[in-house]
């Protein structure tokens, strides 16, 4: 029977991502392998509740919506996070998956939207993503860089440019208290880049 760490099971809107505002179950996995200076959700890095998948299942059943985001924590942290997907995307669900990018998605289903982080350097974290991912994205996958000042702006720029990520669906999103974000929007609207300036819309309007 396969099982998984689970940290909480939860209903809410989308809150950053392509996805943004649409209802959605989350399923938050416990454990994180990186530990980022503004991390808002240290409490996920806590042991967590072993769940089968069948539990898992039945909670997902008990909310109205057919979309299901895996995020953590660090969901690929867990051997058995890939399956879990699989067993949603035959059951109908969409599927999203947040990845801090410092993992390999080489065993996540092609069909699953994985929004995957660029950390900079700001997060202490800067460094950990595997490049490799870029070739294993399909092209409704994301990337997002979560910024605290304009030195991870410059490299957010760079790393966008270097890697001719124009095209995609890029977000630019400032920790809250570090970046505001009307600053966030001069520098972008100054550079005229092919990102989205990303706001967490579920922390604007109080929700979890
Ligand atoms: S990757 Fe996410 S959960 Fe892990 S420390 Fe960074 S912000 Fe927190």
């Amino acid at each position: 029977m396969q099982e998984l760490e689970i940290c909480e099971i939860f209903y809410s809107l989308q809150g950053e991502s392509g996805y943004m505002g649409m209802p959605c179950i989350f399923v938050r996995l416990a454990g994180c392998n990186l530990r980022c200076r503004f991390c808002d959700t240290t409490y996920s890095h806590a042991p967590g509740k072993m769940m089968s998948f069948e539990q898992i299942l039945v909670e997902i059943a008990t909310y109205p919506a057919k979309v299901v985001e895996l995020t953590g924590g660090e969901p690929l942290w867990q051997e058995a996070c890939p399956a879990l997907m699989e067993v949603l995307l035959q059951k109908g669900y969409k599927v999203l998956l947040e990845t801090n990018g410092a993992m390999y998605i080489d065993e996540v289903p092609r069909e699953v939207v994985k929004i995957l982080d660029v950390k900079c350097p700001g997060s202490g974290e800067g460094g950990s993503f595997q490049k490799a991912n870029l070739k294993l994205m399909a092209p409704w996958d994301e990337l997002k860089f979560v910024l605290t000042g304009f030195h991870d702006y410059q490299y957010a720029k760079s790393f966008v440019r270097e890697h001719k990520l124009e095209g995609r669906v890029l977000h630019f999103s400032p920790v809250t208290n570090m970046l505001p974000a009307e600053l966030l929007a001069e520098w972008l609207l100054r550079d005229g880049l092919q990102v989205k300036l990303s706001l967490q819309l579920h922390k604007l309007l109080n929700l979890r």
